[in-house]
């Protein structure tokens, strides 16, 4: 029986320092903690490994947090626990997430050792008083250095993450971020508005009237979105997600498994997974993550399948981001129902507003569509 694919992610919620604009599961924590982590992560990971019989690996992701804090020899031990527990191929695209700040020769080295072929950079900005502002403990120039030294031990497949709608950034320091990201040549980039989520420093900060100001407005935002597609496309980075551009051959595997609705799972604290019609998420809490990992295969098996309802709505949401879209062939394989049974009124009512194309039975976002992607994705809600 031919194998069906499965994609990895590896969650270290750990960082130097937290940053001001953030609310990911992470923070700092001391080498011990660390340590610790790592080995109640490989528990988690085996505690899956009969999956192997049915699944061959094609992604695996390292995220957080900021994997590249990890010591090296913590990195090994996790990389040789999931080849030694799963059906790897040998094709496969393995990522990790680093910060400047953190990177050495000698991790890059480690990372290209274990087979790791894809480096993702948070830089955000290359405006110092942009990245301080967002409470970065990185330079542009120190962020600069990491990357050519990791163009230099030979990773070929580099992802650099912008941010637009930085408090004080302006268009002119938005294009001066893409040129300068641009002329570095990285394979992909990943775009996204910063968002002002609650709990955060931010949130005290920018979401009152006053703070607002220092915010780039809507319109701005919406400015910047549009340049960015433009400005790439004419130096050979295509916008196949809403929020990423890659030159061709360099869409990353790992995050088209979560828009295509493929397999995955998560592993690490709050970690979340989607297998074979279950969605589910780890705890948050470190003490029961501690407590419960070993156990964590037997508890997907008791879980119902999610609604088809829910599965049609999420196949939806995530298709669109996409700009290869949803094809109604591929949604009739999936649900065996027709997506206009489904979904007609809410397609030409969308159609007919400009937000939606649906040519040759494939449905995807206008550039309209897309400056109001959540608004417009809501209508694919069932009641
Ligand atoms: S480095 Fe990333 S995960 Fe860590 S605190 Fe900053 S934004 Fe959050």
């Amino acid at each position: 029986m031919e194998k069906r694919d499965l994609a990895l992610y590896i969650h270290i919620p750990y960082c130097v320092r937290k940053c001001d604009y953030c609310d990911f599961l992470s923070g700092p924590a001391g080498s011990d903690e660390q340590a610790y982590y790592v080995r109640v992560l490989q528990k988690e990971i085996r505690s899956y490994e009969t999956l192997s019989s049915i699944y061959k690996v094609r992604t695996v992701f390292f995220g957080g947090g900021t994997p590249s804090i990890l010591e090296d020899r913590h990195i090994t031990r996790i990389v040789e626990q999931l080849f030694s527990s799963y059906d790897i191929d040998d094709n496969a695209e393995i990522s990790i997430e680093c910060n400047p700040g953190t990177l050495t020769v000698d991790k890059l080295k480690t990372y290209r050792s274990l087979g790791i072929n894809r480096i993702s950079m948070g830089v955000q900005s290359a405006n110092d008083d942009e990245l301080r502002c967002l409470g970065r403990i990185h330079t542009w120039s120190e962020f600069k250095e990491n990357y050519i030294l990791a163009r230099r031990l030979g990773f070929d497949n580099i992802n650099v993450d912008l941010m637009s709608g930085i408090p004080g950034q302006t268009m002119d320091s938005w294009q001066e971020t893409l040129n300068r990201t641009v002329e570095l040549e990285p394979d992909h980039i990943s775009a996204y508005s910063l968002m002002i989520e609650k709990g955060t420093p931010f949130y005290e900060r920018y979401s009152t009237p006053e703070g607002r100001r220092y915010l780039p407005g809507e319109r701005d935002d919406r400015l910047m979105y549009h340049y960015t597609k433009t400005y790439l496309a004419e130096r050979g980075y295509e916008r196949y997600e809403i929020s990423n551009y890659a030159k061709p051959g360099f869409e990353c595997r790992h995050n088209l498994v979560y828009w295509r609705l493929g397999d995955y799972l998560g592993f690490g604290l709050g970690a979340s997974s989607y297998l074979d019609g279950r969605r589910f998420s780890n705890t948050r809490d470190k003490d029961e993550y501690w407590e419960s990992a070993k156990s964590a295969y037997q508890r997907f098996r008791a879980l119902e399948k999610q609604p088809e309802k829910d599965t049609m709505e999420e196949y939806m949401f995530l298709g669109l981001r996409t700009m290869e879209g949803v094809r109604s062939s591929a949604f009739e394989e999936k649900f065996r129902k027709s997506m206009t049974d489904i979904y007609g009124e809410t397609i030409d009512d969308l159609s007919q507003g400009g937000y939606l194309t649906w040519e040759d039975g494939v449905l995807r976002l206008t550039d309209r569509g897309i400056d109001v992607s959540n608004r417009v994705l809501s209508r694919f809600l069932l009641d």
